[in-house]
C-alpha cells in the first residue's frame, strides 16, 4: 500500500509558500498535520520544519489523489504533487495562508502511530511525556524553531570568532578531573582496569595548554560534563562558547565577547549597543542585591542602617539594613505587604519593614521606633517619590564575607519587579561584573575556596597576602563574569602565567605539594616551559540561547535534554549494563543498602 520515494524530488518546503508562488507546480513532502473531510474536498494541513502548506484534494478533478487522501491519518508521511492557487479567503494565522496547494498526485510514504499527544504550536503535554517522544515534540513549531534558532546562532559565534583570528579546536572528553567545583563523570578504563578517566568539567587545563603551545587564540563550543544537583537552568551536559587568548588586557577578552554577542543577538532581530556597562561585584552588591544584577528597571537599593541606629534594640536588629522604594506600590493591600512580608522570612530575612508615600504624608508603621522625622529621612534614603512604597531589609543570620540583608533585598528587587511589571521586554541589558575575591569562605568545607577555579589571576599588589591566612579574603582576582538580563551567562579572567603563583595559590587552597603534584603536576610543569600571559572566558551556549529564544528553561533549546533526576526519558539512560561489560572493566556494583539486592 506504500509508495516509493523512487526518483521524486521535492521543489518548496511546505512553509515556504508564499503568494508569489501562485501557479507554480510544486512537490511538497512532509506529515499530515490535519485532515477535515468535506465529501468531495479534503483539506490537509501538511508539515515540514519550515511550517505548514494546505492541500486540498477535489474528487472531480483528481478522484485517484482524493480516493487516497482518505486514507490519511496524523503524521503519515506523504508526497503532493499540486498547483499552488491563492485562496478564496486567506488564513491570516499561517505563514503560507494566502495559498494553497492543489494537489493532482499523492504519495503516501509511510504511516504512523497515534501519537501520545498532538503536534500543535500549545500542547497540555507533560514535560515528561514530551522528552520520552522528543521525535514528536520537535516536529512541533516552538521547539523546531529553537533549534534552528541555535543552528543560527552557533553559526554567527563561529563565523565571528574566525574573523577574530581565533581556531576552533578539540579537547579531549575523555581526560582527567577539571577544578570547576562539581562532581565528575566518571568512565572506567578496560585497558587499565581500576582507573577512570573524567569527562570535562570544561576544557579550562586544556586551553591554558593550548596558549602555551603557541596557538595564540583559541574557542570551541564545547560541551562540559558536571554532577551536580540540577535546576531548571542546568543540565548535566551543556555546552559553553568556551575561549583562550594570549597577551591579552581584560579590556581585550572583553571586545571579543562584546562583538561575539551583539552578532548573537543580530540573529533574532536584536540591536545591542557595545562597550557593555562595567560593575564592580560589591556595587552590584550594595546597589541590587546580586552578583548577576538585572538592569533592565531601577529600584536600587540604598544602605539605611544608619537611619536605624536608634531602633537597633527594639528591632532586634544585627546586620545592615536596605531599602528599596517600589514606584506606585503605596497602594499595596495588607495582604500584598503580608505576602511580601513572608516571601522575605522565607529568604532569611529577620523583619521587612514598609512606609507608603503619599501626597499627604507618609504612613508607616516604623512611626513609633524611628519617629516621623526618622521615617521621612528612609523615604528620601529609598529615593521614594509619592504613590511609592518603601521597603526596607534587615536579615536574621549574618554571613560570613556577605551582605546577608542586601541579598533578601536583591531578591525583594526581582519580586517587585515582576509584580509590578516593571521588566521590559525585548531590552538586553549586558553587564561586566569585576573585583571579586580571589577566595570565598565555604561553611561547608570550612576552607577557603576558589570564588571561580584557581587558575584566575591575582591582583598583583594582593600576592603577599596569599599566606596570610587573616588576609585571605582581602585578596581581589583577575575575574570577571558577563551577566545578561539578571542571567549569568558566563566567567572567565586574566590567568595566573607564573608557576610560582600558581603553587602558592594551590597552597593556599589547602593541597600540599604532593595533592598538587598528584592532581596538576602536568599542568605545573606545562606552565614552567614559557607560559603567555593569557585569559579567557566560558559562557553557557545553552543560556544565551534560551534568552534569545524567550524560553525560561534551557531544556527547550537543547535537542535531547535530561530531566532534572538527569534521565534521558527517551533513550533511557543512565541504565544497567549486561554483566560481562562490567566484568570486562572489573567492577562490581555494590548493591544499594535496602534495596532488594542488598539482602543476597
Ligand atoms: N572554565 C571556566 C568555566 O567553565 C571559564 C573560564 O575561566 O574560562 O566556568
Amino acid at each position: 500500500m506504500l509508495d516509493s520515494l523512487g526518483n521524486l524530488k521535492r521543489t518548496h518546503y511546505c512553509g515556504a509558500l508564499r503568494v508569489g508562488d501562485d501557479g507554480r507546480d510544486v512537490v511538497l513532502m512532509g506529515w499530515v498535520a490535519r485532515r477535515r473531510d468535506l465529501g468531495n474536498l479534503i483539506f490537509i494541513d501538511l508539515r515540514d520544519r519550515a511550517g505548514i502548506a494546505q492541500v486540498v484534494f477535489n474528487k472531480d478533478t483528481a478522484p485517484d489523489a482524493h480516493a487516497k487522501a482518505e486514507q490519511l491519518r496524523s503524521e503519515f508521511v506523504v508526497a503532493v504533487e499540486g498547483r499552488v492557487v491563492r485562496r478564496a479567503k486567506a488564513n491570516p494565522d499561517l505563514a503560507t495562508g494566502e495559498v494553497e496547494v492543489v494537489a493532482k498526485c499523492l504519495h503516501i510514504l509511510n504511516t504512523a502511530k497515534t501519537p501520545p499527544f498532538t503536534i500543535e504550536e500549545e500542547t497540555t503535554a507533560a514535560e515528561e511525556t514530551r522528552l520520552r517522544y522528543r521525535y514528536l515534540d520537535l516536529r512541533r513549531p516552538r521547539p523546531a524553531h529553537n533549534i534552528a534558532l541555535r543552528h543560527r546562532v552557533v553559526l554567527e559565534i563561529r563565523k565571528a570568532m574566525d574573523e577574530m583570528g581565533f581556531y576552533e579546536i578539540e579537547t579531549p572528553m575523555l581526560t582527567r578531573s577539571t577544578p570547576e567545583g562539581a562532581r565528575d563523570y566518571l568512565v572506567p578504563s578496560r585497558v587499565h582496569p581500576g582507573q577512570f578517566y573524567a569527562l570535562p568539567q570544561s576544557p579550562q587545563i586544556f586551553k591554558q595548554i593550548l596558549m602555551i603551545s603557541g596557538m595564540d587564540r583559541y574557542f570551541q563550543i564545547a560541551r562540559c560534563f558536571r554532577d551536580e544537583d540540577l535546576r531548571a537552568d542546568r543540565q548535566p551536559e551543556f555546552t559553553q562558547l568556551d575561549l583562550e587568548m594570549s597577551f591579552p588586557t581584560q579590556e581585550a577578552v572583553f571586545g571579543v565577547i562584546e562583538r561575539v554577542m551583539q552578532r548573537a543577538c543580530a540573529v533574532i532581530g536584536a540591536n545591542v549597543g557595545a562597550p557593555f556597562r562595567r560593575l564592580d561585584y560589591r556595587e552590584a552588591i550594595r546597589g541590587y542585591g546580586s552578583d548577576k544584577p538585572d538592569l533592565r528597571f531601577g529600584m536600587e537599593l540604598h544602605d539605611v542602617t544608619p537611619l536605624f541606629a536608634a531602633a537597633r534594640e527594639t528591632l532586634h536588629l544585627e546586620g545592615n539594613v536596605h531599602a528599596l522604594a517600589a514606584p506606585g506600590a503605596a497602594g499595596f493591600s495588607r495582604k500584598q505587604l503580608d505576602e511580601l512580608g513572608e516571601r522575605a522570612k522565607a529568604l532569611g530575612a529577620r523583619g521587612l519593614y514598609f512606609a507608603k508615600v503619599a501626597a499627604e504624608g507618609i504612613t508607616s508603621p516604623l512611626e513609633k521606633t524611628l519617629g516621623a522625622e526618622g521615617v521621612k529621612k528612609l523615604c528620601e534614603a529609598a529615593g521614594a517619590k509619592a504613590g511609592d512604597l518603601v521597603v526596607a531589609v534587615a536579615a536574621k543570620q549574618q554571613m560570613k564575607g556577605t551582605d546577608a540583608a542586601a541579598l533578601i533585598a536583591g531578591q525583594i528587587r526581582l519580586q517587585l519587579a515582576d509584580q509590578l511589571q516593571l521588566i521590559p521586554k525585548d531590552r538586553w541589558e549586558f553587564l561586566w561584573l569585576t573585583g571579586f575575591p580571589l577566595f570565598e569562605w565555604s561553611d561547608a568545607e570550612n576552607a577557603w575556596v576558589s570564588t571561580q577555579h584557581p587558575f584566575t589571576g591575582i591582583f598583583e599588589k594582593d600576592l603577599d597576602k596569599l599566606e596570610d591566612e587573616s588576609r585571605r579574603g582581602e585578596i581581589r582576582s583577575k575575574g570577571y563574569d558577563l551577566v545578561l538580563n539578571g542571567v549569568e551567562l558566563g566567567s572567565g579572567s586574566i590567568r595566573i602565567h607564573r608557576q610560582d603563583v600558581q603553587s602558592r595559590v594551590f597552597r593556599a587552597l589547602g593541597l600540599t605539594d604532593e595533592q598538587a603534584r598528584q592532581r596538576f603536576g602536568f599542568f605545573l610543569d606545562a606552565l614552567s616551559y614559557g607560559t603567555p600571559p593569557h585569559g579567557g572566558i566560558a559562557l553557557g551556549l545553552d543560556r544565551v540561547v534560551a534568552l534569545l529564544a524567550g524560553e525560561k528553561s534551557i531544556r527547550e533549546v537543547i535537542a535531547f535534554p535530561k530531566t532534572t533526576a538527569a534521565q534521558d526519558l527517551m533513550a533511557d539512560a543512565p541504565s544497567t549494563v549486561e554483566a560481562a561489560q562490567l566484568e570486562e572493566l572489573g567492577i562490581a556494583v555494590k548493591p544499594k543498602q535496602g534495596s532488594k539486592e542488598a539482602g543476597k
